[in-house]
């Protein structure tokens, strides 16, 4: 399709748009007296309007019936994170009984390391994308030096060629190979924050097989983004938060994905607590673990029912989108947004480059040669909600759900506007 820098051309895309009655189960933004163009779902998914009720429907429970709420609810506490699993199973591709929520993504990836990082003088090391979220790098560096290893020969990071803005799959699967019978783990994020760049997870986690290694994903910037296939794939665990793609709210709940073959087995290791034994038992206060048969045996404490709340009305939402639909017109957005911006870039004094390569979900990562701060907060300063990464990238993540084609021809006006005032300054 041939696209056109104008508004008349960004309407009729919105007016053709399967999708485009989701964006009023939304709360956007009003500033300036307008809503904004908002495109950091990446970091802050936007809220539902129906997320309220579910947070009112158990502040009301809780105020009319207290602890019997935990059973006698009209929806029981003491499950109420099982009705997070089916639809999230979904958009991750797995087997309901492999996913559970819980804590939070960083807690739970060391918890899973438990599981999946029992390194031995042969096999210690863990392979990584270089660069990798720095609360993932800290995780991996303080697990490494528990087990007594030195992250310097224990944390084997993958880097970019030089000059190149991406990873190259040939190099990342010649780097599993290399490393091959010393590798204990292979744990990267789906989708690398800051390049946007989508990892052949499929071939990656094939290869890391191939060598007998562990293979987890971090998919915070994956899940509710690109499709995924954890199951089929042969995925051993994974974890994602629920705060960015999947609109949750700030901070909320995360889930994981245990590959079915490690679930229901006693010689399997795992940090325990009361929420992961049977059901029937969980309230026997017996002195003896028995395990829950899915994912849920990872569970430890009770769950945090008012954070479960919202979570649940976004996935209610996510349920009745074709997920083929997600993706079309998810990839119509992204490729819009690059044509506005190579658009904008081709008439500026300066390079403006987009550095996130073909493989790709929503977000587009962009450099500015100069200027970059200054573009940045004007840009925010009308509404045009992006971020900000050193030394001078801004990230911009049009969502499917909620982004219209009309916030992108905003973008690129807002963009000329800034781009001119920041080189008269
Ligand atoms: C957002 C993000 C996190 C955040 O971790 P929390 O434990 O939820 O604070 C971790 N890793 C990656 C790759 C992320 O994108």
């Amino acid at each position: 399709m041939n696209f056109s820098n104008q508004l008349d051309f960004a309407l009729e895309l919105d007016a053709s748009d399967p999708l485009k009655s989701y964006r009023d189960l939304f709360h956007i933004p009003i500033q300036n007296g307008a809503e904004v163009a908002y495109f950091t779902g990446n970091s802050l998914g936007l809220q539902p309007k129906s997320a309220r009720a579910y947070v009112e429907r158990v502040m009301k429970d809780w105020e009319t019936m207290a602890v019997e709420g935990h059973f006698y609810s009209k929806e029981p506490w003491w499950e109420y994170h099982e009705k997070l699993a089916a639809p999230l199973a979904s958009l991750v591709g797995a087997k309901t009984p492999e996913v559970s929520v819980m804590n939070t993504l960083t807690v739970n990836l060391h918890f899973l390391m438990v599981s999946f990082y029992r390194p031995s003088p042969k096999r210690f090391k863990i392979l990584c994308e270089e660069k990798a979220f720095p609360s993932d790098q800290y995780m991996l560096q303080s697990q490494v030096k528990f087990h007594g290893y030195d992250p310097d020969t224990a944390i084997v990071t993958v880097k970019k060629r030089p000059g190149e803005n991406a990873w190259r799959e040939e190099d990342l699967l010649e780097a599993i190979a290399l490393h091959g019978d010393s590798l204990a783990l292979v744990l990267m994020g789906g989708v690398n924050y800051y390049n946007g760049q989508v990892f052949p997870m499929k071939s990656i986690t094939a290869k890391a097989k191939e060598q007998g290694a562990f293979v987890g994903w971090d998919l915070a910037h994956a899940v509710g983004n690109v499709p995924l296939q954890l199951h089929d794939w042969g995925v051993d665990f994974a974890s994602w938060c629920s705060y960015k793609y999947l609109n949750s709210g700030p901070g909320n709940a995360a889930a994981i994905y245990i590959n079915e073959q490690y679930l229901n087995r006693t010689d399997f290791p795992r940090f325990e607590g009361w929420w992961g034994t049977e059901k029937g038992l969980r309230f026997k206060m017996e002195p003896n673990f028995t395990p829950m048969d899915n994912a849920d045996a990872w569970q430890v404490s009770n769950a945090a029912i008012l954070a479960m709340a919202p979570f649940l009305a976004s996935l209610d939402i996510f349920k009745t989108v074709p997920q083929e639909d997600l993706w079309s017109k998810q990839s119509r957005l992204v490729s819009y947004m690059s044509f506005v911006i190579e658009s904008v870039a081709a008439t500026a004094p300066f390079d403006i480059l987009i550095l996130t390569p073909e493989y790709r979900g929503s977000q587009l990562s962009v450099y500015f040669h100069e200027h970059g701060r200054a573009i940045f907060d004007y840009l925010m300063s009308q509404g045009v909600v992006t971020d900000w990464r050193e030394p001078n990238v801004m990230r911009f993540a049009p969502v499917p759900l909620y982004n219209s084609f009309k916030d992108i021809y905003t973008l690129g006006e807002r963009l000329k506007e800034g781009i001119s005032k920041a080189i008269l300054a």
